[in-house]
């Protein structure tokens, strides 16, 4: 991936949040509860779902934002800087947050808890070299919300049944998502899942045997290559493969190219991260946006 900071943007970020630490910290009375920010929607929902009204919790990338592009504003430096805990996915997807992460030290208690090297420190064995859309492994999620449970009760451990008491319902949630797509993906245990995009959906499909196949690694590059373009299209006419899916917030050029040339139909997913206007006037949730690709999966893949 690309960098995306250019120095002068670092060095005006720096100075602006040095500036926000010195200032005086005089918290409001009633205002003590314990701030968490995040960087990506998954993140939010699941840390919101342990929080409940004891705890904030704000979201430093919009539903709205390409998170593997996202440049930092001064705003996005406020809100970093007021952090009680920062939950960022890690893996090279926030690097801009690598940068800042000196200063943040310098802040009262802010600490970053990175979940891809928390999984990693835990030796959780499904990790993926260098893919990190972990959040679309409902069993790395379930670690990670343990892992919020503990924080949150050290941040304010009057609530602390409160947090475990919602923890544990949020871990039986994902648990029986998880069943469901073990379950009802079994019918198409070892079937090819075209990606036309970057390859955002290993977590969600390899779980469960599916074989993902996309038009780029893990990380979205400008253009896919001719050459893998024509690999694709040769397999799917190859294999008889009747579906092409692509990530629901990217614009679907390739997939639709793919989709003229082989006759295979077009499904979007969800990554859990860039909602459409729709999905944010219903207020979908994560678990929602799942259960939704659980059933895309399935209708497009014919495995019911
Ligand atoms: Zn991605």
């Amino acid at each position: 991936m690309k960098s995306i900071l250019n120095p002068a943007r670092v060095i005006m970020a720096i100075i602006i949040l040095a500036t926000l630490i010195s200032a005086p910290f005089l918290p409001a009375a009633g205002t003590q509860r314990p701030v968490l920010v995040t960087t990506i929607f998954p993140l939010t929902e699941l840390a919101r779902s342990v929080a409940g009204d004891r705890a904030e919790v704000r979201q430093i990338i919009p539903p709205s934002a390409e998170i593997h592009h996202f440049q930092l504003t001064p705003s996005d430096l406020k809100l970093l800087a007021e952090a009680d805990l920062v939950i960022a996915v890690g893996g090279g997807l926030e690097p801009w947050l690598v940068r800042l992460e000196k200063s943040l030290r310098k802040t009262k208690s802010a600490r970053t808890l990175r979940f891809i090297d928390y999984l990693r420190s835990v030796g959780y064995p499904a990790l993926r070299r260098d893919d990190p859309h972990v959040w679309l492994d409902f069993e790395a999620d379930r670690i990670l919300v343990d892992r919020l449970v503990e924080e949150l009760c050290a941040l304010d451990p009057n609530g602390a049944g409160y947090y475990r008491e919602r923890g544990r319902s949020l871990i039986e949630e994902l648990a029986a998502l998880d069943n469901r797509f073990q379950q009802e993906l079994r019918p198409c245990f070892r079937k090819e899942i075209i990606i036309a995009g970057h390859q955002a959906f290993a977590y969600l499909t390899g779980r469960y045997g599916l074989i993902p196949i996309s038009l780029s690694g893990p990380h979205p590059e400008a253009q896919p290559g001719a050459r893998k373009l024509q690999e694709i299209i040769r397999l799917i006419r190859e294999k008889k493969i009747e579906a092409v899916f692509y990530e629901s917030s990217e614009p679907p050029a390739y997939a639709s190219a793919i989709a003229r040339e082989t006759g295979a139909r077009l499904f979007s997913l969800s990554a859990g991260v860039n909602l459409t206007r729709d999905q944010l006037r219903e207020g979908k949730t994560f678990l929602e946006l799942m259960a939704d690709n659980l059933q895309i999966l399935k209708t497009a893949l014919g495995c019911e």
